[in-house]
């Protein structure tokens, strides 16, 4: 079953725009914005102690962490929308399609209109697992120290024990990037 683009915005959060026409104009300039796996074991903690849901608040510690990834869980279950799916499948699909896009040649700041398109198109299945794969691609897990946005999701996968996911993350030292002449001040001797 494919979903509509107005289901997507739903799902994303936003409109969702899958076209180039005559009013494309160039995205805003960002610190070079890529896709990438990560190891969720290695993802920085999620800081939910004092999380409304106590599934969120319980198996935090690195104990825990290592524990789930010895055991991994496929089967979801029924606390909240976040731990209800399979994110080892969620993650896998959205992976695949981040490097499909990147075979064909697609900028990064391209992946998610061409991922979500794809879902649309019933790549990603139907229900929860589109949900949760488009949601890589709508509001994409970003952690640097702390969590841009993710930490829920991640902490979900931690829980199932998923092995990788698809983050972003912000790459400012390559020497090719356009954007390389944007100074980061976390460089700054
Ligand atoms: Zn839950």
């Amino acid at each position: 079953m494919a979903v509509t683009l107005h289901e997507l915005a739903d799902l994303v959060g936003r409109p969702v725009d899958l076209e180039r026409g005559g009013g494309y104009a160039a995205r805003p300039a960002e610190p070079g914005l890529r896709y990438a796996t990560a190891l969720v074991a290695l993802l920085p903690r999620p800081t939910l102690d004092a999380d409304p849901m106590t599934c969120m608040r319980r198996g935090l510690t690195w104990l825990a962490r290592v524990g789930q990834q010895l055991r991994p869980d496929n089967a979801g279950r029924s606390c909240c929308w976040l731990h209800a799916g399979d994110w080892h499948q969620a993650s896998r699909l959205a992976i695949a399609m981040a490097a499909e896009a990147r075979g064909r040649g697609l900028d990064d700041y391209d992946t998610a209109a061409y991922a979500l398109a794809q879902a649309e198109a019933g790549a990603f299945g139907a229900g929860w697992q589109l949900e949760a794969a488009a949601s890589l691609f709508g509001e994409p897990v970003r952690a640097a120290g702390g969590y841009m946005a993710g930490r829920h999701r991640v902490k979900a996968m931690l829980d199932a024990g998923v092995r990788r996911t698809l983050v972003v993350r912000w790459d400012q030292r390559d020497p090719g990037s356009r954007w390389h002449e944007r100074p980061d001040p976390s460089r700054r001797r």
